[in-house]
């Protein structure tokens, strides 16, 4: 994977369940520009989790962030992941005047637990607007209203000093900053959005839950393959293995097999295993990518990594002349400089 080892310092923040030997950098590099930095603070799916047989990949659950300077952050999801995100921002930015978008999948807890312990929002002036997918049962806002109050938590959302806006979303494409954002359905249980981000020639597709038609099935909603297509980074639900997909065909995700598969359907360069299962140990998860891997090389579909808490994924700005001149490569330098060091 090219990780290099890197002992945390005096003054520098390491994020716990973020081991720092793991902490890596790779650059898909096709031109000189800006770079569009995608971290990963949260990994996991279904629950956070912690023990040592998982520290490696990490046990915080679903928050990545696009970043790039001079633009406000992209947030794709807010479980626990947000928090290390909110301490790594406040470190290097300080508290105050947060502004962010997040992208917001569907309102399970491991999606969302880590709104009211995120360090920028308890700070006066900072604003995040969270786009996520209109309800059945109420407004989007009202839901989070819901579980966001006692006896859930002890404090209610507008305890918060910072501001949250909430915008109702459906399949369709918005702007955030340079970015063009777009949303389409992804089969999952209830009402569940992918996302698919787009700046300066470069584009992430986000997919952390996505159930599977069913047992050794290969076929991928029209939809999902639309949002995917030609994708420099699809991040992909690669929850289970075969046998705990047969036992589980309906919690709404589906098998690393299945993953490799939207990823060579849709065309993706680069496939980004997310969403890890709370009972996958590290070397599950190994074994998992070694499986893709192969799978994906076989059929010539693309690079495939495991997603690990502190793995930063730089694109940089590219020429449309550059598109099939794809190279990933760990860089060992910056590696340093990556989440716990910057
Ligand atoms: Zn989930
Ligand atoms: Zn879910």
């Amino acid at each position: 994977m090219g990780g290099t080892s890197v002992t945390p310092g005096a003054g520098r923040v390491r994020v716990p369940y973020c081991s720092p030997v793991r902490t890596e950098r790779r650059s898909i590099q096709r031109d000189r520009g800006p770079v569009l930095n995608v971290t990963f603070y949260g990994v996991r799916g279904s629950t956070p989790c912690a023990s040592d047989d998982l520290a490696r990949y990490g046990g915080n659950t679903a928050c990545v962030v696009l970043d790039e300077r001079g633009q406000a952050p992209i947030v794709l999801d807010l479980g626990t992941g947000l928090r290390f995100f909110g301490l790594d921002w406040a470190r290097r930015n300080g508290h105050s005047d947060f502004r962010a978008t997040a992208l917001l999948t569907h309102l399970h807890w491991d999606h969302v637990q880590g709104i009211p312990f995120f360090a920028p929002i308890l700070s006066e002036g900072s604003c995040i607007d969270v786009h996520g997918p209109v309800q059945d049962g109420g407004s989007l806002e009202d839901v989070v209203r819901t579980f966001l109050a006692p006896p859930y938590f002890p404090v209610g959302i507008d305890s918060l000093p910072g501001r949250i806006d909430f915008h109702e979303t459906t399949a369709g494409e918005f702007r955030v900053g340079e970015a063009v954002v777009r949303a389409g359905w992804v089969p999952h249980c209830g009402p569940t959005l992918g996302y698919r981000v787009t700046m300066g020639g470069r584009s992430v597709a986000y997919l952390s839950d996505h159930q599977q038609p069913g047992v050794g099935s290969t076929e991928v909603d029209p939809g999902v393959l639309d949002l995917c297509r030609d994708v420099d980074l699809l991040i992909h639900d690669a929850q289970y293995d075969l046998d705990e997909f047969a036992a589980r065909v309906d919690w709404g995700h589906c098998t690393t097999d299945y993953a490799v598969e939207v990823g060579i359907q849709s065309g993706a360069r680069t496939l980004v295993l997310f969403h890890h299962d709370p009972s996958h140990t590290d070397d599950r998860v190994d074994q998992l990518l070694e499986r893709a891997v192969e799978q994906s090389t076989e059929r010539s579909g693309p690079e495939v990594v495991a997603a690990h808490e502190g793995l930063t994924i730089a694109l940089a700005a590219r020429r449309e002349s550059d598109a099939a001149d794809l190279r990933v490569r760990a860089d060992a330098a910056a590696s340093a400089e990556a989440l716990v060091g910057r």
